[in-house]
Formats: structure tokens, C-alpha cells, sequence
């Protein structure tokens, strides 16, 4: 495809270039004809004069015209890259650089290649920086989890789209001990550790969130609070029972809570979760307990 627009465009080139050699041909021997027959001839041969004038006039015309759509032709096949250029960088300008595909050419102009080739690395460069960048925003950097802010986000798809869905509130329990015995880059080796066993215990189309802390967040689509306590109790007691970066084990609790309300705001359900994680710590630590969405039939 890329070749065929290269020869197309050189042809043409050719092509004008033989027409302007054939153009100035013509002229040429047109003139010498004129000068030759008015040297020799000029009161016998006066018709012959005006025959040769009007035709050399008449081609020439044709040849100059033809010349003439063929370079604005030319013209079109060389410029038509830039403008296709131009109206990418237009939405790029508009922000539309995620929805828009970058325009491909190939034409025989050496330095329109070289700058279309600058200008995709430059837009390949962009768009990995852009990528990191939003990808370092949403993400926790010490565990890689889901960060505060995108839980937001992720609460309104899943509300959109899942009729239910539940959430675990998780804490460490006793971990400023474990800063204080171990030290605080074994705390973060903790909570790393934690972050690992929540992406075990969980679906590809659940969310798991550092929540700030030693606090973590995990809202489980198309789950219920009953259900959402096997996947709980799993994560603890796989706590409970591996030895983690301390050397021994670290234990968490859990509150959970559902949607079974319908409660439109992520808040609500993190109080109610919360509720439920003060009376697990309240109860002795290391225990999951849930606190349930108000029945709707009994809400007035
Ligand atoms: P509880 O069982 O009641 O939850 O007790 P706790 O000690 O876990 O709770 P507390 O809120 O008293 O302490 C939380 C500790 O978490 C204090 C803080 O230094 C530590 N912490 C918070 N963020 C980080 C972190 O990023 N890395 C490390 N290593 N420690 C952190
Ligand atoms: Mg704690
Ligand atoms: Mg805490």
C-alpha cells in the first residue's frame, strides 16, 4: 500500500517532468520554424507562418494547462500527509489522545517520513508517561493495591453494575507492635504481605484497596454479606496460620457489610463496616462479624 502511493507519487513527478521537457521542446522548435520561414520565406509563405503560430500556440496552451493540474496534483500528494498531521494533533490538542489513532503515511518526501517518525515516538513517549502516570495515581505504591482515591471509581462501576456486592473492612491488629518489635521496614513487608494474601483469597472482578494505614478495603461484586464472610474467614485465617515477614504470624480483623438497602453512597457502607471491625477488635481481635444493611421493608 505504502509502495503503491510512493510510485503513484513518482510517476507523477516524472510524468511533469517529461511533460516540461516535451513543453519547451515544442516552443523551441515552434520559434525556429517562425524565425526560419520569416528569414527565408516571409512573403511566400505568411499562411504557413500564422498555421505553425496558431498551432504551437494551441499545444503549448494544452501542455501549460495539463502542467498545470498535474503539479497541483503533486502538490496535494505531497502536502496530504501534513494535513492528515495536523487534524490528529487537532484531537490530540482536544484531548483525545486515548480515543484517537495516530494517522499512517509513507510518502517519497525523505523529511516528511523523518518528522512522522519523530513525531510517533514522541506521541509513544507521551502516551507511556501518561499511562505510568495515572497508573502510579490509582495505585498504592508500597503494595500496588487499589489506592482511596480509586475506590470512589470502582464503587460507582460496581454499583452500576453489580445488583449486589459487599464490602470488608480488614485491620491488622496490634501492628504498631509490630513496628516497635520488628521495626518499620518489616511493618511495610507486612502489609505487603497482607496485600498478597487479599489478591489470593479474591476474584479477578473484585477490588482490593489499601485504605489508608494498616487499614484495607475489598468490595466483592455479585456477593452478599453471608457469602462475603467465607472469603473473610478465609483471608483470616490464612493470616492467623502463615508465618509472615515477622517470623510469626500476624492476625487481622474484619467488619463487613452489603448493599442489600441499596444505599447510593460508598460512606454509608464504609460506617457500617467500620461498625462491624470496632466490634470485632471490641470482641477480642482476629474474628470476622458483620453488620447488616437495615432491612428495607422495615425502613419507614
Ligand atoms: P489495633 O489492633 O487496635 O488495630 O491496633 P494497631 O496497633 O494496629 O492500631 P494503631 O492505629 O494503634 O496503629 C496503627 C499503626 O500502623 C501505627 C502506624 O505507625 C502504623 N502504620 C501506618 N502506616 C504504616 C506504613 O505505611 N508502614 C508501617 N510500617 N506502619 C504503618
Ligand atoms: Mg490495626
Ligand atoms: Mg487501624
Amino acid at each position: 500500500m505504502k509502495r503503491k502511493s510512493r510510485k503513484r507519487a513518482f510517476s507523477l513527478y516524472i510524468l511533469i517532468q517529461i511533460l516540461n521537457v516535451f513543453t519547451v521542446t515544442i516552443l523551441s522548435i515552434g520559434c525556429f520554424l517562425i524565425a526560419y520561414q520569416a528569414i527565408v520565406h516571409i512573403e511566400d509563405k505568411i499562411g504557413a507562418v500564422h498555421f505553425t503560430l496558431y498551432w504551437m500556440s494551441t499545444y503549448s496552451l494544452a501542455l501549460i494547462i495539463l502542467h498545470l493540474f498535474l503539479s497541483k496534483k503533486l502538490i496535494e500528494k505531497i502536502t496530504e500527509p501534513l494535513h492528515s498531521l495536523i487534524d490528529y494533533m487537532e484531537l490530540l490538542s482536544k484531548g483525545r489522545m486515548e480515543t484517537t489513532t495516530k494517522p499512517t503515511f509513507s510518502t517519497p518526501n525523505q523529511e516528511m517520513n523523518m518528522l512522522d517518525k519523530r513525531f510517533t515516538e514522541v506521541i509513544n513517549y507521551m502516551r507511556q508517561r501518561f499511562d505510568n502516570l495515572e497508573q502510579e495515581a490509582e495505585t498504592d505504591p508500597l503494595t500496588g493495591l487499589a489506592n482511596r482515591r480509586t475506590l470512589e471509581a470502582v464503587f460507582a462501576e460496581i454499583h452500576a453494575t453489580s445488583e449486589t456486592f459487599a464490602v470488608l473492612m480488614i485491620d491488622i491488629d496490634h501492628f504498631k507492635v509490630v513496628n516497635d518489635t520488628y521495626g518499620h521496614g518489616v511493618g511495610d513487608e507486612v502489609l505487603c504481605f497482607i496485600a498478597q494474601l487479599m489478591k489470593n483469597v479474591s476474584r479477578e472482578q473484585d477490588v482490593c484497596c489499601r485504605f489508608g494505614g494498616e487499614e484495607f478495603i475489598m468490595l466483592l461484586a455479585g456477593t452478599d454479606a453471608c457469602h462475603a464472610r467465607t472469603v473473610a474467614e478465609r483471608l483470616r485465617e490464612k493470616m492467623a496460620s502463615t508465618r509472615s515477614p515477622t517470623g510469626k504470624a500476624v492476625t487481622v480483623s474484619i467488619g463487613i457489610t452489603d448493599n442489600a438497602d441499596q444505599p447510593h453512597d460508598l460512606k454509608i457502607l464504609l460506617e457500617r463496616a467500620d461498625i462491624a471491625l470496632y466490634q470485632a477488635k471490641n470482641q477480642g481481635r482476629n474474628r470476622t462479624i458483620i453488620e447488616a444493611a437495615p432491612n428495607p421493608m422495615h425502613r419507614s
